[in-house]
């Protein structure tokens, strides 16, 4: 069945990490990270992100699987928004979802090779996919490990960029989300998470 906000445990820092953080501690911040394993289309929040193409038509992965629960409005509502740019973020309803948003988002194809181009475009990515929900009153969000998928993005490398730009916007804007929820579906990818979260939301 659906999963509900109040079903997604609150991430919480532990004391010993095994790097250094790169991040000071902010105590605002508490309470608003999770890290969810499992099926994004699952979720009963406010807004889910789409990993999806330029032509946000419908693609494989993650974007396939959001089409595919959400049903044939939500392409019919894609459809008429001209496409959308890497790095840039387009909203939608949820239609059959659960959750209230699609926010559809253009990561950078990486195909392994990652130099400034992609690196910025996939900070854009999750910047300009917090400001959407932010724009629509959307408290709740759920990020997929956009580009790390067909798009061949590193996912080391990718869960840096998703957490420092996630960090930067919560830095600025707190007051305007309750929670971001990094929604992963492969183990090695939750590994990455639990790994580097306490770097960029250190505990003290
Ligand atoms: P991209 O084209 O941006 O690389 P993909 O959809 O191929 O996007 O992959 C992005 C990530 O989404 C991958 O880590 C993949 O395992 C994951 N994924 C696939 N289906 C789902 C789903 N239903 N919920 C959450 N994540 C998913």
């Amino acid at each position: 069945g659906f999963v509900p906000l109040e079903d997604i445990p609150v991430w919480t820092p532990t004391a010993d990490v095994s790097g250094e953080p790169v991040c000071l501690r902010n105590e605002k911040l508490d309470q608003k990270i999770s890290l969810y394993r499992g099926d994004i289309t699952m979720l009963e929040i406010d807004a889910i992100v789409n990993a999806a193409n330029n032509s946000l038509l419908g693609g494989g992965g993650v974007d396939g699987a959001i089409h595919r629960a959400a049903g044939p409005m939500l392409k019919k509502e894609c459809a008429s928004l001209q496409g959308c740019e890497t790095g840039e973020a387009k909203i939608t309803c949820g239609y059959g979802l659960p959750a209230k948003y699609v926010i559809h988002t253009v990561g950078p194809v990486a195909q392994g090779r990652v130099e400034k181009e992609e690196k910025k475009a996939l900070r854009s990515c999750y910047k300009n996919s917090l400001t959407t929900a932010s724009k629509n009153e959307a408290r709740s969000v759920a990020f997929p490990c956009i580009s790390t998928g067909i798009y061949g993005y590193p996912s080391e490398q990718a869960v840096h960029e998703a957490l420092a730009t996630v960090r930067e916007y919560l830095n600025e804007h707190h007051d305007k989300l309750d929670r971001v929820i990094f929604c992963v579906f492969l183990p090695k990818d939750y590994e990455l998470y639990l790994q580097n979260l306490p770097l960029y939301f250190p505990a003290e």
